[in-house]
């Protein structure tokens, strides 16, 4: 973990008594990358999780195809598509503050013989080691965006909307209704009973894990 990995600020509301995080306050930015997680290929998911996704058998088929011999697929494209596929919601992931998936989304391959580039295939791949129609190697990248209808980017509206997040992941906008509303769900009718505590929220692995089972192990390891 580098000295200069992005970190968000999340203000958790801990119950001292049950040591349970009531809920979080964030920002958009925190949420997006909440959400952003229900857009990630299978395959995505197995590889960030190391073959650890406790996703049924699919964690040994993942080492498998990591292992299937070349003569089983069609291309050796077919590999890397299956390892390391691309999500269609990659442009909305594009500003994420944090990036869950380190693929670069921009990135597409290129046969850069002039014909095929320009004039009669005008073909790129989203991933690499596809074959040109030519008979060429498609291994040159180049950063683009394909055109295509969809928003700029994100998932939220409002650049300072704030957010409740509770330990079940429910999302809300941060309003006092909602505050009130997630303390009677709790039964907690007092407030001496809670404690704030801020915790940063960075990429690496565990915070991954954090992100993906609950905010309430990121309160209890900060
Ligand atoms: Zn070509």
């Amino acid at each position: 973990m580098g000295s200069r990995e992005k970190k968000l600020t999340l203000k958790l509301l801990i119950n001292k008594e049950s040591g349970r995080v009531v809920f979080a306050e964030c920002g958009k930015d925190f949420v997006e990358i909440l959400l952003s997680f229900l857009t990630l290929p299978l395959g995505t998911v197995i590889r960030l999780l190391d073959k650890h996704s406790s996703l049924g058998c699919m964690d040994a088929l993942y080492e498998n195809v990591e292992k299937l011999d070349l003569k089983c697929l069609q291309t050796e494209a077919c590999k890397s598509m299956l390892l390391c596929p691309r999500s269609v919601a990659e442009r909305h992931c594009k500003d994420l503050k944090i990036k869950v998936d380190n693929l670069d989304p921009k990135r597409l391959y290129l046969c850069l013989k002039w014909d095929c580039v320009a004039r009669v295939h005008k073909l790129f791949s989203s991933v690499a080691d596809a074959r040109c129609p030519c008979g060429s190697p498609m291994d040159k990248f180049a950063l683009l965006w394909k055109k295509e209808a969809s928003c700029d980017g994100g998932f939220c509206e409002g650049e300072r909307a704030r957010f409740l997040v509770s330990d079940d992941l429910h999302v809300s906008l941060a309003s006092m209704a909602s505050s009130f509303s997630l303390l009677q769900e709790f039964g907690i009718h007092d407030v001496s009973l809670l404690q704030e505590r801020e915790v940063s929220v960075g990429r690496h692995e565990d915070t991954l894990v954090q992100c993906i089972h609950g905010v309430e192990t990121a309160a209890i390891q900060a």
